[in-house]
C-alpha cells in the first residue's frame, strides 16, 4: 500500500528539525539570559547579605553586637556565618508563629 504519507513524512521530519534548531537557539538564548539574571540576583544577593552589612570577625562579636542590640530593645536579631567574607553578620529573624514567651 503506497500513499504521499512518506513525502508528508518528510515533510513533518524537516518541519520538525527546523523547529529543532529554533528551538536549540531559543534554548541557548534564554540560558544566556538566565545566566545574566542569576548574576544581577547574585549581585543583589551579595549586597543585601553581605556588602551592606556590618562585618563581624568572629561569631563572638557578632553575639556581643546583638546583645548590645537587645540592651537598646532590638529583639529577634540572629547571626550567621557569611559564605561570600567569611565574617559574621547579623539579621532579624522574623518566626511566622511564636509561642508568648
Ligand atoms: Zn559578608
Amino acid at each position: 500500500m503506497t500513499s504521499r504519507k512518506p513525502s508528508a513524512r518528510a515533510r513533518q521530519i524537516a518541519a520538525f528539525k527546523a523547529e529543532t534548531e529554533d528551538f536549540g537557539n531559543a534554548f541557548d538564548r534564554e540560558r544566556e539570559r538566565t545566566r545574566e539574571l542569576e548574576q544581577h540576583r547574585e549581585e543583589a544577593l551579595y549586597e543585601k547579605a553581605c556588602a551592606s552589612k556590618m562585618r563581624y570577625a568572629t561569631k563572638g562579636e557578632a553575639l556581643a553586637a546583638i546583645a548590645r542590640c537587645e540592651a537598646r530593645g532590638t529583639r529577634g536579631l540572629t547571626c550567621y556565618r557569611c559564605s561570600y567574607c567569611g565574617g559574621w553578620h547579623l539579621t532579624s529573624h522574623h518566626y511566622p508563629k511564636r509561642d508568648a514567651d
